[in-house]
């Protein structure tokens, strides 16, 4: 509501991964869906992630029944290969994933719509040469930059390698995301710099990014 629009109007959900800060808000958002008096969903709601979301999907039916069904067939599934790059094409625009360095399901995405323009989210990962092949030349670049470089871990990037996966792609815009509270007060801009010199933005919640023409 407050990015001014309604769950009514969503119609794709793309799931990098399945761990709890990714996919918490599931629950509550189906569970909005069926208020009584809100019965305002027409379109579908596609959810897009990799192989084993059904599987997750059967684990939380298990828990919550019948509070997680949307009738009509409104709620609907595509599961993405989590082996090797996956492509699918949808009314106005098309999708490509790639397996990235985290879970056994973590993909990355490329959403390019119908005037070419392209934007590609990493999930979480670690530096994936995968990641730098699925974003060559992208418009936009939304990459997880969890803790500074000094406090490096395992499955998850720091900004100056967040900027070196920037650089070798040649995308055109970077946003750095995903910040653990070891983040505040660090420079992440001047340690994304040590590898990247192209436009460079830290998310914000709501922020809203133009892309393409
Ligand atoms: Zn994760
Ligand atoms: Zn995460």
């Amino acid at each position: 509501m407050e990015a001014e629009t309604t769950i009514f109007d969503l119609d794709y959900i793309l799931y990098s991964h399945f761990h709890p800060d990714h996919t918490a808000e599931f629950v509550p958002l189906i569970f909005a869906t069926k208020y009584p008096d809100a019965n305002r969903r027409k379109l579908p709601l596609t959810i897009i992630a990799a192989r084993g979301w059904t599987e997750f999907f059967r684990g939380l039916k298990a828990v919550y029944g019948p509070w997680l069904e949307l009738g009509d067939g409104l709620l609907r599934f595509r599961e993405l290969n989590n082996q090797s790059n996956d492509f699918k094409k949808f009314s106005n625009f098309t999708l490509q994933s790639i397996p990235v360095e985290h879970n056994p399901e973590s993909i990355a995405y490329r959403v390019t719509s119908s005037d070419g323009s392209s934007v590609v989210y990493s999930g979480d990962t670690d530096y994936s040469s995968n990641l730098i092949e699925l974003a060559q030349g992208a418009d936009l670049l939304i990459c997880e930059s969890a803790l500074p470089d000094s406090k490096k871990v395992n499955g998850h990037l720091t900004p100056s390698a967040a900027g070196e996966i920037a650089a070798r792609a040649g995308v055109h815009k970077l946003v750095l995301t995903h910040f653990y509270p070891d983040c505040e007060n660090v420079d992440f801009r001047q340690q994304c710099r040590k590898t990247y010199n192209g436009p460079l933005l830290l998310a914000e919640d709501l922020m809203q990014i133009e892309v393409g023409t």
